[in-house]
Order: C-alpha cells, then sequence, then structure tokens
C-alpha cells in the first residue's frame, strides 16, 4: 500500500493551501460578519482551475481526480467553510449531474461555463416537506406541448442566487409509475425561466458569507429537452450526486477540524496562565493530541473513498461511513478549540468562534447523521 500523493495531487492541494492562506484566510472574519457571498474570491478560484477540477479538459475543466479534488476542499474548508462550500456545492451538486447524466449538448451548453467558473449552479432536491425523506418531493412538473411545467419549492439551495448563477437542476414529480409510486426526474431549470423566483438569503447560524435560498415555481416552463437523464431515474440519478457530495462534505469537515486545530496548537503556544504557555498543562496536550488524531483518521477515510471513486469501485460505504465520521469529529474538534481559547474563543474575533457555528451544519447537510447510519446500515444488509 502507498500512502504517497502523485506530484500533481500534491501540487494541487500546495496550491489550494497557499491561496487558502494567503486570500481565503484574511477575509474570512469579514465575509462572515457582512454575510457577504465571496465574489472575488470565486472570481479567484476560477482562474485556478478549481471550480472544474474534477472534470475533463474536454468539458472545461482541470482533469483532476477525486483525491485531489478532496484534498482541495480540505485546504479551503481549513481557511473558511463558507468558501470551501461554495466550491463542494458547485463542483459536486451543480456541475457533476451535467457530467454524469447529460446529453453532448447539455454537457456543452452547461458543464463547460460551470466546469470553467464562469457561472455557478445550484442542485435543488430539499422541499419544504421533503428532507431526508426527499423522495417525497412535492414539487410536480407536467408536459405539456412540448415544455415541461414546474410548480413548487425547494429550501435551503446552495448557490442558486448569486450574481453568477446560471440555474438550478431540481428533482420534480412527473408521474406515477405502474405501482403508484411517484416518477421523479430532473428537470434544468435557467435563472430566466418565466416563474421561477428566489428569496432573499437565508439567515444562518453559519456557512454566512455561502448562498442559500427558497426556489418557487409558479407554472415556470422549461423545454422538454431540459430533462437531465432519463424520465423516471430522478431518485437513482440524485442517489449518485449524494453519494460522490458525501466525500466533499466529509472533507469540508475534516478541514473545518483542521482549521481549528491549527487555530488551537498555536494558542496553547503563546497563552500564558500560571507561569508558562498552556500548551505545557498535560489537560491542553492530551485535547490536541486527541484533535489530531481524529483528524488523521478522518482524512484517511476520505481518502480511502476518494481513492475508490477513482478506481471505479462501488464507494457508497466509504463515502458514508468517512461522512458521518468527519461531520462528528468536526464537533469534538471545533469544541475543544474553543475549550482551548478559553473565553476568547467566545469572541467572534477568533475564528474559532465562527468555525464553531460554522460546523453544525456537518451533521445536517448531504445526510443527517442519523440518516448515514440508516444509509450505512442498509449498506450493511441489516434490512435484507
Ligand atoms: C445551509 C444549508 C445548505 C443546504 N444546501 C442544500 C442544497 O444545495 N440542495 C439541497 O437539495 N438541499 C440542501 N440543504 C438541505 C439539507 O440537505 C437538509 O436540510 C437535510 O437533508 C435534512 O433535511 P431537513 O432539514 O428537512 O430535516 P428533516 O428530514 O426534517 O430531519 C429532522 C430530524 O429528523 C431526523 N430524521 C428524519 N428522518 C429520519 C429517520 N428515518 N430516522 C431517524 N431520524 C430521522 C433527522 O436526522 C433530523 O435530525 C441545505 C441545508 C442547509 C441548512
Amino acid at each position: 500500500m502507498n500512502f504517497d500523493l502523485t506530484d500533481e495531487q500534491t501540487a494541487i492541494r500546495d496550491l489550494c493551501r497557499d491561496f487558502a492562506r494567503e486570500e481565503v484566510a484574511p477575509q474570512a472574519e469579514e465575509l462572515d460578519r457582512k454575510a457577504e457571498f465571496p465574489y472575488d474570491l470565486v472570481a479567484k478560484m476560477a482562474g485556478l482551475g478549481l471550480l472544474g477540477l474534477p472534470f475533463p479538459e474536454q468539458y472545461g475543466g482541470a482533469g483532476a481526480d477525486t483525491v485531489s479534488y478532496a484534498l482541495a476542499v480540505m485546504e479551503l474548508a481549513r481557511a473558511d467553510a463558507s468558501v470551501a462550500i461554495t466550491l463542494a456545492a458547485h463542483v459536486s451538486l451543480g456541475a457533476s449531474p451535467f457530467y454524469l447524466f447529460g446529453t453532448e449538448a447539455q454537457k456543452e451548453t452547461y458543464l463547460v461555463p460551470l466546469a470553467r467558473g464562469e457561472k455557478l449552479w445550484g442542485f435543488g432536491l430539499t422541499e419544504p416537506n421533503a428532507g431526508s425523506d426527499a423522495g417525497g418531493a412535492q414539487t410536480k412538473a407536467e408536459l405539456r406541448d412540448g415544455r415541461w411545467i414546474i410548480n413548487g419549492t425547494k429550501a435551503f439551495i446552495t448557490n442558486s442566487g448569486t450574481d453568477l448563477t446560471g440555474g438550478t437542476t431540481i428533482t420534480a414529480v412527473t408521474g406515477t409509475d405502474a405501482k403508484g409510486r411517484s416518477e421523479i426526474s430532473n428537470l434544468i431549470v435557467p435563472q430566466d425561466t418565466p416563474g421561477f423566483t428566489r428569496s432573499k438569503k437565508y439567515n444562518k447560524m453559519g456557512w454566512k458569507a455561502s448562498d442559500t435560498r427558497e426556489l418557487s415555481f409558479a407554472d415556470a416552463a422549461v423545454p422538454e429537452a431540459n430533462l437531465l437523464g432519463t424520465r423516471g431515474n430522478g431518485l437513482k440519478q440524485f442517489l449518485t450526486i449524494l453519494d460522490g457530495g458525501r466525500i466533499s462534505v466529509a472533507a469540508l469537515s475534516i478541514g473545518l477540524a483542521w482549521g481549528a486545530y491549527d487555530q488551537a496548537f498555536a494558542y496553547a503556544r503563546t497563552r500564558r496562565q500560571f507561569g508558562q504557555p498552556i500548551a505545557r498543562f498535560q489537560a491542553i496536550q492530551f485535547k490536541l493530541a486527541d484533535m489530531l488524531m481524529e483528524i488523521e483518521h478522518g482524512k484517511l477515510m476520505i481518502l480511502k473513498a476518494a481513492w475508490e471513486k477513482d478506481a471505479g469501485r462501488d464507494f457508497a460505504m466509504s463515502a458514508s461511513l468517512a461522512k458521518l465520521y468527519s461531520g462528528e469529529v468536526s464537533r469534538r474538534v471545533v469544541n475543544e478549540a474553543v475549550q482551548i481559547h478559553g473565553g476568547y474563543g467566545f469572541m467572534d474575533e477568533y475564528p474559532v468562534s465562527r468555525m464553531y457555528r460554522d460546523q453544525k451544519i456537518n451533521e445536517i447537510g448531504e445526510g443527517t447523521n442519523e440518516v448515514q447510519r440508516l444509509v450505512i446500515a442498509r449498506l450493511m444488509g441489516l434490512n435484507a
């Protein structure tokens, strides 16, 4: 077994590490405080080829593998989770459905500008009354005179309303199957579709600089050709998309934990109490040792899932395990990082305060901890 990264993986990691340290970290506090979308950082990430990192060059991407992509997300999240989720949602949820299920024409029209970073794209699965039970979607699309007429609401959709957003791909009920169950399909809805509106940005606990909105469809009409993939395969398609997305959310979680560890490590060496740096106290040393152990464990799980995906193997179990574990690690590590900062950790000038708020969504988005356990139990064959 070889744990060395390739030269290309190392180069991408280092590029993202430098970019995150030099460009992202200095802006993180202000972007969070103002809940301001990071347009200039998105433009710079586009310039570095990060918005199309794992897609082939023929579609405007950088042709990197999933391991490199996971490393990139980790490095960005170490500096700012809002910037990292903007990239991760764009790649894993916005662009990859076109790559996985699009026709050549759809790849040309949609994937190329997304991979080049000229536009952002959302993926709308969740609804006000269909979250974990995403198959219970109520948004409907009816085929009339060669157009899909869409009615319904989507909730919590990332990257759906920025000035750069080109549209959102949504799941909608397009009929009923032979057994009377909802037939779900994916539809491409460009931003300028009449009847398609976005709410104002939600006020969130964390990920404040990222863009999250509710979407409404009132007789929104798109051409029949805006069906993405096979009609009725929407459920299967979004489960595939979420498998890949779990690797990036796991990377977000471990990146965040790692960033909090960096802060706590540096603080413990400079903060003095009882005449010495607090890093000399065994209680603090043990916390930092445990934090590092869990981060390392999470990193290995993520890289294994990414490696399996790159090798064309079934990675669903590894991705779910990595996502669940990494989300819980981010909670424990960020909590201890605040503890090591004492009262200062409760102050917004210290990055760990923002990280504490940014952490919680890691245990909710892309399948809650409870849902991950359900997925893992199913993959274990416990329901058979
Ligand atoms: C900031 C943010 C960004 C997001 N971005 C996107 C996006 O881009 N696209 C998108 O489609 N969605 C997005 N989401 C939605 C996210 O994926 C959902 O919030 C998540 O899947 C949970 O759904 P819910 O919020 O409806 O919670 P619910 O499903 O209502 O869950 C509530 C609680 O019940 C538990 N629960 C539910 N079912 C079960 C069960 N069977 N067994 C045990 N416990 C259960 C859950 O684990 C949870 O604890 C985003 C959410 C947020 C907050």
